[in-house]
């Protein structure tokens, strides 16, 4: 059978290392990026910060609470961005097809590359390099699919290296716990656990059609990889410049509350596909065209985001701003520009850990129902 060689390459604790890079004297203590304010998110910490059972999406009171010490940053999404460009660049001049999976993983397909061997000197290699040219920390996991890749990297931290030889996958995986396998969260986990399942080793011998029951149609996802099986495809990264949408109307009309209700609902629809593209903006543009064609924008700077909270009432102000005749309209469009990669439960900076929730469970929704299921009001 045809055999692929993916790389897995993890920057450590991304922003809190950025952070250190530019001030020293943030190396070596509890350092905590995220909102500072009353319920702000954490959402990166060192590994210092870490031992006191400090993760991300944490809320940082409670943080705080664990570690009253800890230094925090409010940080600078921009210098992430940057600093994410920078080893992309590495990459891709580096060589074969890449993946960008958020603004701090990569996978690399080697596949046909050379002899296994190659490989694993030549990921040995793009690692030091990325070390050397950013100042930052990386993990990197090689193995023969996605998902054993991602784990190996995972078991690198910090700073390290493994690679998991072909064949060698379910012995990889086989003690570590249920948890170590990405798609497991804490509920599943703790259900597993009642089953008497903590181990990947364990999970990778329940019979599918027990874990069907327990588990739904995810039951033979997590057995598959549980057993190290993966084949999902290293999808090539394409710089994605803008997304947008436009809606012409079958009749023109000057009917406020219509048209408010369009473009909210126009807004949270492109706000969900940004979220699903991995991908923040940073600028939000609305246009109307009016019964005699003449057509207006209007676009507003805005902190990097991909919530409809934040997104929706940017578009309703702008709308607001442009409709100044009294006239009929034909057309609304809305664009975010100014991208970012990042995932907004972790990258909002004075996010709530409740609002995030609430729009990744919207979205599950969507995801299953198609996009017209859940719409803002
Ligand atoms: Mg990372």
């Amino acid at each position: 059978m045809y055999q692929r060689a993916i790389l897995h390459l993890d920057m450590d604790a991304f922003f809190a290392s950025v952070e250190i890079k530019k001030n020293a004297a943030l190396a070596g203590i509890p350092l905590i990026v995220g909102g500072t304010g009353g319920r702000g998110v954490v959402t990166s910490c060192s590994y210092e910060a870490r031992r006191f059972g400090i993760h991300a999406g944490m809320p940082m009171a409670i943080a705080l609470r664990r570690c009253p010490d800890a230094r925090t940053v409010r940080g600078d999404y921009e210098d992430y961005e940057k600093h994410s460009g920078m080893v992309t660049e590495i990459i891709a001049e580096e060589g074969p097809v890449f993946e960008k999976a958020s603004i701090d993983e990569f996978y690399v397909d080697m596949t046909g590359m050379d002899r296994h061997v190659g490989c694993v000197k030549w990921s040995g290699e793009l690692r030091q390099r990325i070390i050397r040219e950013t100042g930052l920390p990386i993990s990197a996991g090689l193995a023969i699919n996605k998902l054993v890749s991602k784990v190996r990297a995972g078991e690198s931290k910090p700073n390290g290296s493994g690679w998991v030889q072909t064949g060698a996958e379910r012995a990889f995986l086989s003690p570590l716990p249920v948890r170590k396998i990405p798609s497991i969260g804490s509920v599943t986990a703790r259900k597993m656990s009642l089953m008497g399942i903590r181990r990947a080793g364990t999970l990778s011998q329940v019979p599918v059609s027990l874990l069907e029951r327990e588990f739904g149609s995810m039951g033979r996802e997590y057995h598959r990889r549980a057993n190290g099986i993966d084949h999902r495809p290293v999808v090539p990264y394409t710089e994605r410049k803008s997304f947008s949408s436009e809606s012409t109307f079958q009749t023109d009309t000057i009917d406020m509350e219509f048209l408010l209700r369009k473009l909210r609902h126009q807004t949270a629809r492109l706000a969900y596909d940004l979220r699903q593209a991995g991908r923040l903006t940073a600028r939000v543009t609305v246009k109307i065209r009016y019964t005699d064609f003449n057509t207006y924008t209007r676009a507003r700077r805005i902190d990097y985001t991909a919530h409809d909270q934040q997104l929706v009432p940017v578009a309703e102000t702008l709308f607001r701003e442009l409709f100044t005749r009294r006239q009929c309209i034909r057309l609304i469009g809305v664009r975010f520009d100014l991208l970012a990669s990042g995932h907004t439960q972790l990258d909002l900076f004075n996010d709530t850990e409740e609002n995030s929730r609430l729009l990744l469970a919207l979205d599950k929704v969507r995801g299953r129902f198609g996009k017209t299921a859940v719409a803002v009001g």
